[in-house]
């Protein structure tokens, strides 16, 4: 028989990955001009063509036995420093090499830094709703995962609420800005409010609270959004990094954790997420697109494409009697579901070959998610689709 834990993750399932699933069963049956499949963060915008001149002139020019050898764990030292140096370009900080370690994706290096804080029972808490993942990478290392829940209409977080949410077992606050689910983007007086509360608890319990931020979405803004870099405002912040959205490069399972000096521990916690990234069995981040991220760290998406994706869908589904939060950022659109019932709405779309996934499994019960990371001929195609929805509703007649 296998592990308990393991067959309760296996009944629970991903919410997510069935209807991506579901989707391509549709669109078997019905044409997959026909389905409208909103379910999955799986970017539509190709990577810039020079990653892939990258990957080419690095297999061709590297010596093929480094690079397909182990390294250290923490990754390549050029690569490292070349990260170190690009963010204390972009940001006025002073990061070197020794401050930043290649990790498999975010969510290798969010399991490196769990792994590396976490004593069983330690609380981590994250801001509702929430990327449901973190349940799973908390409960990896026996750790208490507890919502705070954000402002009911801007999804911003509440100051007293993280206040009262903090305990002695506290150990770690979650923060995702661009989030995921709801497209909010925190701004810089939410971050220092933030910041000051967990200073204060700090002081108070006599402990250390580890800021974790986690950034995949962190070029995805719209408008002029701006997102603050979080170490600036707390000493003891952690960055966790990916290049899945941001370079659409999610199957190649590559970012990095920034451990600044400033931490509580920091030498303990720089050594410790090395150890962590080597026992959980990663050993160390994927060798070639550690190389091409090296050589590609000016390179961007074109936000252009999701930002037509995301004025079109927010506006029409408004003009239709959709409740929505605008998003600033990520792509990611946060609708309420008409009734109130996330799970009811998100069936109900279904039959109209509509597919959102429910807010519930991001602890965001009453409202549902739509990914228009898609092409933008499908959103046009499916607007008829959310027309009947929206009759089907009473929105509109
Ligand atoms: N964190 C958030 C908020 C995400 O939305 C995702 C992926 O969708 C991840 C982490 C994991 O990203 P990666 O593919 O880099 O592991």
């Amino acid at each position: 028989m296998i592990s308990q834990k393991v067959i309760s993750l296996v009944e629970n399932g991903s919410a997510i990955r069935a209807m991506f699933e579901e989707g391509a069963a549709m669109a078997k049956e019905f044409g997959k001009e026909n389905v409208y499949d909103y379910s999955l963060g799986n970017p539509s915008v190709p990577a810039p063509k020079e990653v892939n001149e990258n990957i080419i002139s690095i297999a061709k020019d590297m010596d093929s036995v480094v690079l397909h050898g182990y390294m250290s764990n923490a990754g390549y030292p050029d690569v490292r420093l070349a990260v170190a140096e690009h963010l204390n370009k972009l940001h006025d900080t002073h990061f070197t090499e020794r401050n930043i370690l290649m990790t498999v994706g975010a969510a290798g290096g969010l399991n490196v830094i769990l792994k590396t804080l976490l004593n069983p029972g330690d609380e981590v808490l994250t801001f509702a709703p929430y990327f449901v993942e973190y349940n799973n990478y908390v409960a990896n290392f026996d750790g208490v995962i507890k919502a705070v829940r954000t402002d009911e209409n801007t999804f911003m977080p509440v100051p007293e609420r993280l206040r009262d949410a903090i305990t002695p077992k506290t150990k770690a606050l979650i923060v995702n800005t661009p989030n995921n689910p709801t497209g909010a983007v925190y701004s810089e007086e939410v971050i220092k409010s933030i910041a000051e509360v967990l200073a204060e608890k700090e002081k108070e319990y006599g402990i250390s609270i580890y800021l974790i931020a986690d950034e995949p979405y962190r070029e995805l803004v719209y408008d002029g959004a701006v997102v603050p870099y979080l170490t600036k405002y707390y000493h003891n912040t952690v960055v966790g990094y990916s290049y899945s959205k941001s370079l659409s490069l999610p199957g190649e399972r590559i970012g990095y954790l920034v451990l600044p000096d400033e931490l509580d521990d920091a030498d303990l916690i720089i050594n410790g997420a090395a150890v962590a990234n080597r026992v959980l069995g990663f050993v160390n981040a994927p060798s070639l697109i550690q190389k091409v991220i090296g050589k590609s760290l000016d390179l961007v998406t074109d936000v252009a494409i999701y930002d037509k994706n995301r004025k079109f869908l927010y506006e029409s589904l408004t003009k239709l009697g959709f409740e929505c939060v605008k998003p600033e950022g990520a792509f990611y659109l946060w609708m309420k579901a008409p009734g109130g019932d996330d799970v009811a709405f998100s069936k109900a779309a279904k039959k109209y070959h509509l597919l959102l996934v429910s807010g519930k499994g991001f602890a965001g019960p009453g409202w549902v998610r739509l990914a228009y990371c898609v092409d933008y001929d499908m959103i046009v195609r499916s607007i008829p689709a959310f027309a009947e929805l929206a009759k089907e509703y009473g929105l509109t007649k």
